[in-house]
């Protein structure tokens, strides 16, 4: 491209050497840190869509009109249009991250904006013997959160469901000087090139189990697909985050178990508690075969709890009055969607 010959539309193109260099990630970490804060103050200039949080390698705005992720039809643009902030910006605007326990499970932490950034999703902390993963990435990263989580360790790992959630996740893993566990097939989607080439790690199985220091930590990132073609949920300690792989509806944090007759309370038989979706903005549900294939490798573990990509939307073994588990449910919500979709003889029908 010349300036003789802008493109109309999307200025920022992809070379194939910076392709390539996604794919060779070097695996090399705590080697020639840079002085703490000094990547931060050089990427807190970078463009940042705000529809969806996504950092961008340009600083210059005449460089980037259009957010390829908000391009997509799992995203959208908002009808104020497309708009970019910075790092430094967002510092200016009084947002803050807020940190809250699961429960009374201190190994398990939400971390999300407010107010409000983006699609506003959540990071989870999950603490280990080996040290803290975070599950997904939040855009906002400021002084006071990185103090607060070198107080307890640092992090050791982050761990991203998909695209949706990259975010500032170089930022982060600069920060901490930790790797980040990415989906091989889903590398497309990246926009950042990562300059010292050590921080990405992609996952090329169906399941991987998270590593530190050559020690297994017991989290384990399984790859179910269906919203991105690597889109993984996170089993640990018997909990599954659940980012957008699966969705996690109303009914699904329904609470039946009261009422003013205590005869009729219980979660009724047939409920719906998950959705399966390729896009959840725009509502387009993955078709019947993604969906068992999702189950072909969930179906293999345990796990007495979900949780999402937001605050509230977590569910549990007899939460909401419900007599059953949440795998079962989950299994249920799958059948349910497969069979209003017309497949009344699916093979994921006879699962039981
Ligand atoms: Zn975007
Ligand atoms: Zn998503």
């Amino acid at each position: 491209m010349t300036p003789e010959t802008p493109s109309p539309r999307v200025k920022f193109h992809y070379e194939s050497t910076i392709q390539d260099a996604f794919e060779e990630p070097l695996h090399a970490f705590q080697k020639a840190n840079p002085p703490p804060g000094s990547l931060i103050s050089q990427t807190e200039n970078l463009l940042i869509c705000s529809a969806c949080g996504t950092q961008y390698d340009v600083d210059d705005s005449a460089m980037l009109s259009r957010c390829r992720i908000c391009d997509d039809p799992r995203q959208y643009v908002p009808p104020t249009g497309q708009a970019f902030t910075r790092a430094a910006e967002m510092k200016r605007c009084g947002y803050r991250n807020q940190w809250r326990q699961f429960g009374d499970d201190d190994r398990f932490w939400s971390i999300w904006t407010e107010p409000k950034f983006a699609i506003g999703q959540r990071a989870i902390l999950v603490k280990t013997p080996l040290g803290n993963i975070l599950w997904d990435c939040i855009t906002y990263l400021d002084a006071e959160t990185i103090d607060r989580i070198n107080a307890i360790g640092g992090l050791a790992a982050i761990v991203i469901s998909h695209p949706h959630y990259y975010t500032t996740h170089l930022d982060w893993a600069d920060t901490f000087d930790c790797p980040v566990y990415l989906s091989w097939e889903d590398k497309q989607w990246l926009n950042r090139l990562d300059r010292l080439g050590k921080a990405r790690t992609f996952i090329e199985g169906s399941e991987e189990e998270i590593e530190v220091r050559g020690e297994r930590t017991g989290v384990k990132a399984l790859k179910l697909g269906g919203h991105f073609p690597g889109s993984l949920v996170c089993l640990a300690f018997g909990r599954l985050l659940i980012a957008d792989t699966l969705v996690t509806t109303p009914s699904g944090v329904g609470d039946w178990s009261t009422g003013s007759d205590p005869t009729k309370t219980g979660r009724p038989d047939g409920m719906n508690s998950y959705a399966f979706m390729w896009s959840i903005p725009n509502m387009i549900p993955l078709p019947p075969d993604a969906i068992g294939r999702m189950w072909d490798i969930l179906g293999k573990h345990e796990f007495t709890s979900t949780h999402g990509a937001f605050i509230g939307t977590d569910v549990r073994d007899g939460s909401g009055g419900s007599s059953i588990g949440v795998k079962r449910r989950v299994l249920e919500s799958m059948q349910l969607q497969v069979k209003m979709m017309g497949w009344n003889s699916h093979t994921l029908l006879a699962e039981t």
